[in-house]
């Protein structure tokens, strides 16, 4: 019984080989290169292996450079995106001053508002004095309640849009540190 045999010859050296149909690898016996046994519509030739191996190892590096690119695009865009929506979020004082919203911040506005509509009820003679004095002081502390217990509320978001966004950026960062790692 004989194996049906493929005539090849040898990628590196030229020299002719022949090798079972069913294989995949053989070595050359005049100069010892391993070799792939390729084959496409009929034809079939060898291939040096290394060379092949330097290849694939290429397009890892490739397909790795653009993994990282995109990670970096992704990074860029989130920052964009951050930075509009903090923009649209800060809250600008008449002296040009910003600050980002807080939960802090809102209780704050909210003590200022209270105390003062306090301050102006005491000051204008309390529950005795003449209306409508003491109405302006208490609508003065309601004010202060409802406005500071809206500007915690937006506080509240933007501080958790914040930590989202900064685990966003931590991860995706991560993933460039790794995907720089597997190099060699
Ligand atoms: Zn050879």
């Amino acid at each position: 019984m004989s194996m049906e045999l493929l005539s090849l010859s040898c990628n590196h050296c030229g020299a002719p080989l022949e090798a079972p149909k069913s294989a995949n690898y053989l070595s050359c016996q005049h100069c010892g290169s391993r070799l792939k046994i390729m084959s496409s519509g009929g034809a079939a030739w060898t291939e040096v292996q290394e060379k092949i191996e330097a290849i694939a190892e290429r397009q890892d590096d490739m397909a790795q450079d653009l993994e990282i690119i995109k990670l970096h695009n992704q990074i860029e865009a989130l920052e964009r995106d951050w930075d509009r929506y903090r923009d649209k979020s800060m809250i600008r004082s008449k002296h040009g001053r910003e600050r980002e919203p807080s939960v802090g911040g809102g209780m704050f506005s909210m003590i200022v508002g209270i105390v003062g509509g306090l301050v102006f009820f005491a000051m204008s003679g309390g529950a005795g004095a003449p209306m409508p004095f003491p109405l302006f002081g208490l609508a003065f502390v309601a004010f202060g309640v409802f406005s500071g217990l809206h500007s915690m509320k937006t506080g509240k978001a933007f501080e958790r849009s914040k930590q989202r966004f900064q685990s966003q950026r931590r991860s995706l960062q991560g993933q460039i540190r790794r995907a720089s790692h597997t190099d060699s």
